[in-house]
């Protein structure tokens, strides 16, 4: 900026215009000031005094380890140890030995499908470690799983398995069941009048949002320095979604008894460049539900937009008042509430907002593109639309009293795990007040008991559990699969919590990952590093 300025001061100028050059330089200087501690107090405001202090604190702990890692014989150290993570990775993820075959290469003649059948039967077995998910002990991964179901799936798609909802008028079917598939979830989210579209999971769904709410905020009040305000809880497709378009998130602390996002501290982080305010139903990490309506109020007031996440309440939300369970409002139905994610699957999901006027914001046209006008609604261009037929498909088969049934059985059993561990296992406190089909369970008291110890003692008796961090929690998304094993993980739960009280071994994987993270300030860096060769190691072939 002075070298600019000095550069335009040139003699030439007379003194009135120095003296103009001056004070525009020195207004230039008080306006980057200015705008500097604006955004400083903005997210003083967001974090508060205490935290920002710590924040600070923290990066600079940060920063100095880092600095000192640098060093040779530390830096050997730690490349040794990230060496050795990637080896166990590998271990685990890719099958070697001597009977493997790699197919690194186009085969020079194509094979049949029996070769093609046998080949993967062969890879199945390969890893060894093989997980049956049937069995019911994988958290959160398969939710209907009947034979049934994936009949009446597999037909559908293999009607459709080639077309491409990017012709609809060469796939005028998959078009119609694309419209008809968001025009059901609307109505059950209570906005028949509203507007979406598919995409290709939750995390397509909320980047989305993010992108419709920027897009809105710039063109209705021009805000080009986007911000917005998402609880701890929510999940990190937001982060994700805010990393790819530019905006800056304020992270919002949950209440460590409800597990709700502190409705005083979303006010406080709210400012003029705030586009959008999340909150889930539920979230993710334990499985409860922000106060949508306190949410609703605020982005009423403040003109911005809120997103409810129910990727994961999906079709159970909607069923929880019909199935008799207590549920407080999250849908379209509460003032303020401006677009709902909604998964169909993991893996396939639905994005809807209050109205079509807010959709446009999401689409991405270019009408001066050689190939032709090109208008898209969402990330994808092309797009399976096997997947749109499977999913229409689903929901017709399992109809309202499909969808009604499941929802009273899999929260039965999710509240009975609860109610179980809450009156059988001591050592364990369950998290918030957990409304639907996650339940997350910490140690009750933390110096006697890591509860990490308890989830890697359980993957050795076959559960597949998720860590969490901030508490140390685990937690188990109860699927249809999960109903006739309750019993059986109430008995292994409570096998796992006392070998972890006598003889915790230190070594499972949530231990050593979820424990790493916390152990110091670095420990984010590190666990990054092996998060990186864990994606590197996905590529292997
Ligand atoms: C899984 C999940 C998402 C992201 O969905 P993906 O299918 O992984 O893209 C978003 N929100 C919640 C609450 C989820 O559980």
């Amino acid at each position: 900026m002075s070298l600019f300025l000095s550069r335009v001061n040139l003699p030439v100028l007379s003194p009135t215009g120095r003296n103009f050059w001056e004070n525009v330089k020195t207004a230039v200087v008080v306006y980057i000031i200015f705008t500097r501690l604006v955004k400083t107090e903005r997210h003083v405001r967001a974090r508060g005094i205490v935290h920002s202090v710590v924040d600070v604190y923290k990066s600079v702990v940060q920063e100095t380890l880092l600095l000192a890692l640098r060093f040779p014989a530390a830096r050997k150290k730690v490349e040794n140890e990230l060496a050795k993570a990637r080896l166990e990775i590998e271990k685990k993820l890719v099958p070697q030995g001597p009977g493997v075959t790699r197919h690194l290469s186009l085969p020079d003649q194509g094979h049949d499908t029996d070769w093609i059948i046998k080949e993967m039967a062969k890879m199945d077995e390969e890893s060894g470690s093989h997980v049956d998910w049937r069995d019911g002990k994988v958290s959160g991964a398969v939710y209907h799983g009947g034979e049934d179901m994936q009949k009446v799936i597999i037909a559908a798609m293999e009607r459709y398995c080639v077309s491409n909802p990017l012709h609809p008028d060469v796939f005028p079917a998959v078009r119609k069941m694309e419209a008809e598939i968001v025009a059901m979830v609307l109505k059950l989210y209570n906005n028949p009048n509203g507007a979406g579209t598919t995409t290709s999971g939750g995390t397509e769904s909320i980047i989305m949002a993010v992108k419709t709410y920027r897009d809105w905020a710039r063109a209705t009040k021009g805000i080009t320095e986007p911000e917005m305000v998402v609880p701890i809880t929510a999940h990190a497709a937001f982060d994700k979604g805010a990393a790819y378009l530019g905006v800056k998130v304020h992270t919002i602390p949950v209440h460590p008894e409800t597990r709700q996002v502190d409705i005083k501290r979303v006010r406080r982080a709210i400012n003029a460049n705030t586009i959008m305010i999340v909150g889930s139903a539920i979230n993710f990490p334990d499985g409860n539900q922000d106060d949508i309506f306190a949410l609703g109020k605020l982005a009423s007031k403040h003109k911005v937009g809120l997103h409810v996440d129910c990727c994961l309440g999906s079709f159970i939300m909607p069923f929880l008042e019909e199935a008799g369970f207590p549920v407080q409002p999250f849908d379209f139905r509460v003032e303020g509430v401006t677009s709902i994610s909604c998964d169909t699957h993991k893996g396939s999901s639905i994005i809807m907002y209050r109205d079509a006027a807010l959709r446009r914001y999401q689409y991405y046209i270019n009408p001066d593109w050689v190939g032709g006008l090109y208008g898209s609604p969402s990330i994808a261009g092309s797009r399976p639309g096997a997947i749109i037929a499977g999913t229409w498909a689903a929901l017709q088969y399992m109809g309202h009293s499909g969808y009604l049934e499941s929802c009273k059985q899999i929260v039965t059993a999710a509240k009975t795990i609860a109610r179980r561990i809450k009156s059988e296992i001591p050592e364990l406190r369950i998290l918030g007040n957990p409304p639907a089909s996650v339940v997350a369970f910490a140690s009750a008291h933390e110096s006697e008991l890591n509860v990490l110890e308890v989830g890697d003692a359980m993957s050795k008796k076959g559960w597949h559990l998720n860590a969490l961090s901030k508490p140390a929690a685990v937690h188990i998304a109860v699927t249809r699969l999960t109903i006739p094993v309750v019993d059986q993980f109430i008995a292994d739960l409570k096998d796992s919590v006392r070998e972890a009280q006598i003889t915790p071994s230190g070594k499972g994987t949530m231990v050593m990952l979820y424990g790493l993270g916390q152990s110091s300030a670095v420990g984010p860096t590190m666990v990054g590093h092996i998060a990186e060769a864990f994606l590197d190691t996905m590529y292997k072939a």
